[in-house]
Parts: C-alpha cells; sequence; structure tokens
C-alpha cells in the first residue's frame, strides 16, 4: 500500500515562515513525567520517540506561566530562567529526531488545585474544592505579563511555539465566559470587555515573540455548559485572535465542569469536526480539529472533507509513537489504537500517578533500554489468548523464540474479547486486530478453537509454557446461589442464554455494570451515530446555542428492569474509572437500573432474591438472576504442569485474579515475556 492512501493528512501545511511536514498534530496531554526525577530527560525521550514516527508538531502538557495558574502544587512552570536550560533537553531530542514542538501555556484559573487559586471573579468551580480570589485590575495585567514572559522563554528554550489554552474551562475561557466573569470592570461586562483578556495575552505574546514563531490558540468551540458562549460570540473570538495574530486555531470541546463526554469511548469517532468545519468558513488562519480521532482514516476524512486543516490526536500517540510513520508506509494495520478507556492515561493523572496507557504499557518509558533480543530461540507455548497472554506471545516472538499459542475460543481476546461486545466498548476490537497483525508478523503459530492438554504439552517438547488462562467467575457465600439458577456474565455475554425482563445483577464491579449495559441497550442507541449521541447527551447539534446545550432526547423506555446489587455499602459505580464512572452511572440511571449499595443477600432462589437494605427485609422478585460478584484465577494447568520438567510461568490474572484487569495484564506479559 502507498502513502497517498492519505494524502490530505499527509500534505505538508506551509505556515509561511515554517512548514510542517503533514496535518497531525500530536495534541497536548499531561504525563506527570515532567514532575519526576530526571523528568526532562524523560520527557526528551518520550517526545523524540513520538518525532521520531513522524508526527508533524507536538504540543506539550500544559504549563503554568506562573505560580498561581498550575492545575496542581508542584506542577511544571515556566518563570524562571532556569526552565530555559531544562527545556532545551526537550527542545533538542526532538528537533534532533526531526520534529517540531510547542509548549502549551495552561493558566488554570479556578481550576487550580491549590488554595492561592485565582479567577476573573471569586466564584468556585463544582470541581474544586477552592474557593478562587477574584484578580484585581493589576493581577490581571500581570498575568498577561506573566504568559507573555513564559512564551518568550519558551522561545528561548528552543520550543518552535506555543499554544495557550484557551478552552476546557481554564483561566482563558473564565474570562470569556459569563458563567464564570461576573466583572464590571473593563475585563468583564460586555462580551468586547470579556475577550480583553485573550487577545491582550495573544498581543503581548506576539510582542515579545516576533512573527516567526508558531502562536496556536485553542478556542472553545462548544463550552458545554450553562452560561457558556454562544456561537456569534465564538465567531466574533475566532476574528479577533486571527487579527491578534495567531498562527492557528485548535478545537477545545467541553469544560472539565461539563456533563457531555467528549473523549469517552462512547463517543463517536470524529464527533466533533462539524463545529471545526463551521468555524473554519470564518477565517483565513488554518484550524485543527480534535476530540475522538483515533485512525487515519477518520483523520484524512475531517481533511479531505474540509472539517479542518490539522488534526490533533493526543491519547493515540501514547498507544502509538509511530501512527504517523506507519499510515504513511501504508501499514495502518499494524497501528496500536487507542481505544479510549481512559484506564492508562487521564485515570493515572488524575490520581496523581505516572502516565501510562492500558495498550502499550511503555508509553512514558521511552529512556528505559528497549526489549533486547533473546540470547537462544527456545520453544514457548503459549496457553490463552487475553491480554496477557497476546503479550506474552508477540513480544517473546520477537524477540526471537518460536512461541505457539493456544486459545480455546475460536478468536483471540479472552475476556477482553467479551468486554467489546458491551456496548461503547467496540473500539476494543481494534486492539485484537492490531494483535492479529503483530501475531502474523511475528511469525506466532495461533491456534484458535485448541485447548493445550498436560499431555499435548508435554509431548510437543517445549521449553517454557506460558499459562495465561484468566479467570472462572466466582459464586459468593449466598444461601441457594449455588443451585437458583442463576447465570454468570459469560452466560450472557458470551453464550448468550435468555434473560428475562426483570432481573437481579448481584455486584455493582466493572462486570456489573456491562452487563447491566449490554441487557438495556436498544438497536437504536447501538446505531445512533453522531446525531444521536449529541440528542442523547444535550448537545445542540446546530452548534448556535448557549454553552452549545440543547435539550436531552427524552430515553427511549427500556422493556427491562434491572437491580443492580452492591453488598459494599459504597455509592453504586464510585470506584469505576475516574473519568469515565460517572458516564456509566449516568447511563444506567437514565435506562432506569436500579443501584443499591450496601445490600445484605440473605436467599437467592429461582425467580426472588431476599435481601436487607437499610435495615430493612426486601424481596426481589425477578426473572433472572446473574452473578457478577468475582473471579478467581483459572490455573489448573499450571499446577499440573508444575514438577513436570518444562518450566511453567503464569501471567496475569491466571497468576492471581484480584485486582487484575487489562492494563495490568499487557504490562504483565511485557515483562514475563522480556525475560524469556
Ligand atoms: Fe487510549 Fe486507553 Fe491508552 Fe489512554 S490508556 S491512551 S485511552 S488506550
Amino acid at each position: 500500500m502507498s502513502a497517498n492512501r492519505y494524502p490530505h493528512l499527509l500534505a505538508p501545511l506551509d505556515l509561511g515562515f515554517t512548514t510542517l511536514k503533514n496535518r497531525v498534530l500530536m495534541g497536548s496531554m499531561h504525563t506527570n513525567l515532567e514532575e519526576q526525577p530526571g523528568g526532562f530527560e524523560k520527557l526528551a525521550a518520550f517526545y523524540a520517540a513520538r518525532a521520531r514516527g513522524g508526527v508533524g508538531l507536538i504540543v506539550t502538557g500544559g504549563i503554568a506561566p506562573n505560580a498561581e495558574g498550575v492545575v496542581f502544587k508542584g506542577a511544571a512552570r515556566m518563570d524562571d530562567e532556569a526552565e530555559v536550560a531544562h527545556h532545551r533537553i526537550v527542545t533538542a531530542a526532538v528537533h534532533e529526531a526531526g520534529g517540531k514542538i510547542c509548549m502549551q501555556l495552561l493558566h488554570a484559573g479556578r481550576y487550580a488545585m491549590i488554595r492561592e487559586s485565582v479567577a476573573p471573579s471569586a466564584i468556585q468551580s463544582p470541581i474544586t474544592r477552592f474557593l478562587p480570589k477574584e484578580l484585581s485590575d493589576a493581577e490581571v495585567d500581570k498575568q498577561i505579563d506573566d504568559y507573555a514572559r513564559a512564551a518568550e522563554l519558551a522561545q528561548r528554550a528552543g520550543y518552535d511555539g506555543v499554544e495557550l489554552m484557551g478552552s476546557e474551562g481554564y483561566l482563558i475561557n473564565q474570562f470569556l465566559a459569563q458563567r464564570t466573569n461576573q466583572r464590571s470592570d473593563r475585563w468583564g461586562g460586555s462580551y468586547e470587555n470579556r475577550m480583553r483578556f485573550p487577545l491582550e495575552v495573544i498581543r503581548r505574546v506576539r510582542e515579545r515573540v516576533g512573527s516567526d514563531f508558531i502562536v496556536i490558540y485553542r478556542l472553545s468551540m462548544l463550552d458545554l455548559v450553562e452560561g457558556g458562549s454562544n456561537w456569534e460570540e465564538i465567531v466574533t473570538l475566532a476574528k479577533a485572535v486571527e487579527k491578534a495574530g495567531v498562527t492557528i486555531i485548535n478545537t477545545g470541546i467541553g469544560w472539565h465542569e461539563a456533563r457531555v463526554p467528549t473523549i469517552a469511548a462512547n463517543v463517536p469517532r470524529g464527533a466533533f469536526t462539524g463545529v471545526t468545519a463551521k468555524l473554519r468558513r470564518e477565517v483565513k488562519v488554518p484550524v485543527i480539529t480534535s476530540n475522538r480521532i483515533n485512525s487515519p482514516e477518520v483523520g484524512e476524512q475531517a481533511i479531505a472533507s474540509g472539517h479542518a486543516d490539522m488534526i490533533s490526536m493526543a491519547r493515540p500517540f501514547l498507544a502509538d509513537p509511530e501512527f504517523v510513520v506507519k499510515a504513511a508506509e501504508g501499514r495502518p494495520a499494524e497501528i496500536n489504537t487507542c481505544i479510549g478507556c481512559n484506564q492508562g492515561c487521564l485515570d493515572h493523572v488524575f490520581e496523581g500517578r505516572m502516565t501510562t496507557c492500558l495498550v502499550n504499557p511503555l508509553a512514558c518509558r521511552e529512556d528505559e533500554p528497549g526489549v533486547a533480543a533473546a540470547t537462544g530461540s527456545r520453544r514457548i507455548a503459549v496457553v490463552g489468548a487475553g491480554p496477557g497472554g497476546l503479550m506474552v506471545a508477540a513480544v517473546a516472538a520477537e524477540r526471537g523464540h518460536r512461541v505457539t499459542l493456544f486459545e480455546s475460543r475460536t478468536s483471540l481476546g479472552g475476556e477482553f474479547e467479551l468486554a467489546a461486545r458491551v456496548p461503547g466498548k467496540e473500539e476494543f476490537y481494534e486492539t485484537l486486530r492490531y494483535y492479529e497483525k503483530r501475531l502474523e508478523k511475528a511469525g506466532v503459530d495461533v491456534r484458535l478453537g485448541q485447548s493445550a492438554s498436560k499431555e499435548d504439552l508435554l509431548a510437543e517438547g517445549y521449553d517454557d509454557v506460558v499459562v495465561a488462562t484468566g479467570v472462572r467467575p466466582w459464586t459468593p457465600p449466598i444461601p441457594g446461589a449455588d443451585t437458583a439458577q442463576a447465570l454468570d456474565y459469560l452466560d450472557v455475554l458470551e453464550h448468550g442464554k435468555p434473560v428475562g425482563k426483570r432481573v437481579a445483577i448481584i455486584g455493582a464491579g466493572p462486570i456489573g455494570f456491562d452487563v447491566a449495559e449490554y441487557l438495556t441497550e436498544s438497536d437504536e442507541h447501538a446505531h445512533q451515530g453522531k446525531e444521536g449521541y449529541m440528542a442523547e447527551w444535550g448537545v445542540d447539534a446546530s452548534f448556535e446555542a448557549r454553552g452549545g446545550l440543547a435539550a436531552q432526547r427524552p430515553v427511549p423506555a427500556v422493556d427491562r428492569q434491572i437491580h443492580l446489587l452492591e453488598v459494599r455499602d459504597i455509592k453504586v459505580g464510585e470506584e469505576l474509572s475516574k473519568t469515565t464512572g460517572w458516564i456509566h452511572r449516568e447511563v444506567l440511571k437514565k435506562r432506569g437500573v436500579q443501584m443499591w449499595g450496601g445490600v445484605t443477600f440473605k436467599q437467592v432462589d429461582s425467580g426472588r432474591v431476599e435481601l436487607s437494605y437499610r435495615g430493612e427485609d426486601k424481596v426481589l422478585e425477578v426473572d433472572t438472576v446473574i452473578i457478577c460478584a468475582g473471579q478467581r484465577a483459572r490455573a489448573d494447568l499450571a499446577d499440573q504442569l508444575e514438577g513436570s520438567g518444562v518450566r511453567v510461568h503464569r501471567v496475569g490474572a491466571a497468576r492471581d485474579a484480584r485486582g487484575m484487569d487489562a492494563k495490568l495484564a499487557f504490562a504483565e506479559g511485557l515483562e514475563l515475556a522480556r525475560t524469556l
């Protein structure tokens, strides 16, 4: 396949004083690397890998222009000469790798998780703990100067430009919206006054850095909050920032406090390119579109159809640093696709942990030694093709071993494949497509629909057997549960056993939620597309309304009554992903699923569940009971093989099912494969 499969995506973009080699921007994302010891060397390696992978332009994670603008205490700032030398490590590495890089300047305003936070008005955000201090006129002026100085320092550090973070509800956005700006001085009141802050930032930045320096303005095209901007204001702002001297306008979608999913896996791919297209007609500078673009096809389509001049992808570059080069060389099937799960990236950032990636455990470890070739080639059997088994098989073969992968199911993926059947998780199939290709390329002998017994394995004379056989469902000790003809999640997701109209799900962990979503999904919802998604979450599809909001479409009645029951006395679903859990809770709530936390089960029979809830005895009359209460390691094969002379390794849930998930299993698979 030739490079011209994506002719628009891979075309250079001439900015006058410099040319970008293609239309792909690696969007800003925080990694927590800069706050680590040796962080700048780590960051340099991280960005250089993406530059080598062919991306046209990189934007760093948000860096504050001053102490009051940091997102959290100790976060990176660009307000000191000493930072120039640190950042030169990053820019030199990127330039050496043939790339270009801009620093994102992000002032958090009222989103700063610090007592000293500041904002246009003293109005606390619903997602932070601190009431911000209202900036005085002189302090507003100081913030602007700090932006300009930070841009100048960035330029001296070798950056090719800066991106001014004007969206997502951060300080610049706070000045623009009535919701957060209730001032009556020259920085508030009329829209002209509210625009003064961003325009003055751009003007002073441009004054300091001169004309031959990229200035990207990330403009909030849909705030998705009450009291946000309307379309007329957005266009007025876009024309004004263009006039003030920006090089490129990037798209921002949704404030952090918005209750509309904007990047989760259940958001259709390319859902927001339409709003960029609408704005692009109003300005002459290049415009970048973003959000849920994770394949070269979607990127090509966005540019070819005139929706944008460039596309921005952030998480896809965690999943695969070589995204662009693989597309350019006609190898798109080899791209390790971001599945939009947030589990390794945003969830980690919100927990203050280092960023990683569920599908790429090597993300943010680019400074470490790579995977080395094996010293000798051994014959290795991997049993089980879930995440752990897939990773071991691929990496071991790539290292030079001769690998056979056995999977009793007829497809790759194990329970990961079952999860892909859950509405909103269809992206998981991309990971399986990627492994199919990777295993083929590495020469792994894949035997689907084939169990491997101890006798078979010993007869074939393998040197090593990796047992990656995953888990089996566990039935909790509730009286009657084992005899009540209850189903488990495999019966539902894998075997498609009939489920009645009234259902009790025992266990409200991630699998309980998955099963509840699966059982309440309608065909119509599954195929609703971008328009349906916008109607469901109350996004104005014309993009004209204030905040981009519209009334939510009423949820069609669900022909099934579900009780989601949890023993632990918690708010049901509170331990799901930090960044996507609220979406799953909201979806189930809209579908009328009853969620019960702190339940004591007394008896389960076919057709009824007896329980005690908040001191009251209750009986739920149901047609089907489904147990999703946990799992246990399925490691019988490993037990049988111990002592038989072959080297036995256990990986993933087959080693320890407690707390195991796909992210850990992929990571464990990699570490094990490195030692073989
Ligand atoms: Fe994408 Fe998930 Fe990796 Fe984040 S952790 S980059 S969302 S695949």
